[in-house]
């Protein structure tokens, strides 16, 4: 094992078996859950000095809560951040960042394929309070040079995009970004911090939605910003997670925890069966194209090999027809794979894009072939044989 590798495996056992675990009450190995809304001071003057300074204090669980706090430690070491704030949810994760580096009459460069509640908050949220946009597709610096105005405040990047697994140089965009005094905020939700670490690689704050594979279990909703500079979370604890309130629950957080002690071993099976089934999507004449950044033959394989040192669960591949009627027997005909939205749990999910459009009206082409897997923790010889069984009843 090389010494690297080695470093790696023992970083993450320090984070996700040990910190903050020692010690406990009654000798206890799981911690405890504190589900307590508030807590409360021997005296009059550890009353004052906890008021004087919330972000460092328990006053309030919708401020400080020690097994919330337990949770972002992990989270940020995980993120090789100085600090991290946990929400209630991905989207919350996203809000606050935003609102954290915006006001009226600043100008921010979205990426055009990011997650569609984050293009939502941009366009209709943003721009009532007076924010400018303007999406770029992000694959060439250039989009990005392009775009940037002299009020220019914040770069938004999702890499890769989680419908069509577009990536983004982040080195180049952080270092872009650096000399114009831009924040970067990354969503890092699909590649999770075992596999990319944007903080490393110049990016300002990373979130996450924890609902995906920080969860793992399809069993929470939760999100987290971790920032690079504990002062930008400090800054953020202050004047947008106090005032909006987009507060976790104890027991998520202990969920988190508990889930959280397996991601290691799970993320490198779902790399796994994600791209021995993506080589093998390749090879059928169905498949027009597979959308995996991991295969030697995407476009933006050799970025994706630099800046990742693994790939996850999702990725979209297209089919050669572009008739509805046989992309519903396609997903009708998958045992395995539940129809649904979200990913990042154990089970393996199907999501044909054209289900975003409504009954009678018309798709177009390139939304008709268009299918998203996520690929789960099953047995991957199971899986193949369910698409395989699926194939064969589409073109009946
Ligand atoms: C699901 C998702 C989100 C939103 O997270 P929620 O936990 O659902 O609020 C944000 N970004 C990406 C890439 C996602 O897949």
């Amino acid at each position: 094992m090389g010494e690297n590798k080695k470093e790696a495996f023992r970083e993450t056992t320090d984070i996700l078996h040990h910190m903050g675990e020692h010690d406990l009450p009654f000798g206890a190995v799981s911690p405890p859950i504190f589900q307590s809304s508030i807590f409360s001071f021997k005296d009059f003057d550890a009353f004052q000095d906890a008021l004087a300074d919330e972000p460092s204090h328990f006053i309030y669980s919708r401020g400080n809560n020690p097994t919330v706090n337990l949770c972002e430690e992990k989270l940020a070491a995980l993120e090789h951040g100085e600090a991290a704030k946990l929400v209630s949810s991905g989207v919350a994760a996203i809000s606050t960042a935003l609102f954290s580096c915006l006001k009226g009459g600043d100008h921010i460069i979205m990426v055009q394929d990011s997650y569609d509640w984050a293009q939502y908050i941009v366009r209709t949220y943003l721009s009532r309070y007076g924010i400018e946009h303007t999406f770029v597709e992000g694959k060439d610096i250039k989009d990005f040079e392009e775009a940037i105005r002299p009020n220019t405040r914040v770069i938004y990047l999702e890499s890769p995009t989680s419908f069509t697994f577009k990536l983004q140089n982040l080195r180049q965009v952080a270092s872009l970004a650096k000399t114009h005094g831009i924040k970067t905020i990354i969503d890092n939700t699909w590649a999770t911090p075992l596999f990319q670490n944007p903080l490393d690689m110049g990016i300002d704050l990373v979130v996450h939605s924890a609902t995906k594979y920080i969860g793992g279990n399809s069993d929470i909703v939760a999100g987290v910003i971790v920032g690079k500079r504990k002062e930008d979370i400090v800054h953020l604890f202050q004047m947008e997670f106090l005032p909006l309130g987009p507060t976790p629950d104890p027991f998520m957080a202990w969920l988190i925890l508990r889930n959280l002690r397996t991601l290691h071993i799970r993320m490198p099976v779902h790399y796994d069966n994600a791209l021995t089934i993506a080589k093998w999507l390749e090879g059928r004449n169905e498949v027009e194209s597979v959308l995996y950044p991991m295969l030697p033959s995407y476009e933006q394989y050799e970025l994706a090999r630099k800046q990742m040192q693994g790939g996850s669960g999702l990725f979209s591949f297209r089919l050669k027809t572009r008739d509805v009627e046989k992309v519903k027997r396609f997903t009708n005909s998958l045992y395995y794979f539940k129809k649904a939205v979200s990913w990042g749990g154990y089970e393996s999910l199907v999501f044909p894009a054209a289900t975003h459009f409504k009954k009678g009206e018309p798709v177009p082409e390139d939304r008709v072939s268009l299918i998203r897997v996520h690929i789960g923790l099953e047995d991957k010889n199971t899986l193949i044989e369910d698409l395989e069984k699926a194939f064969k009843a589409m073109e009946e």
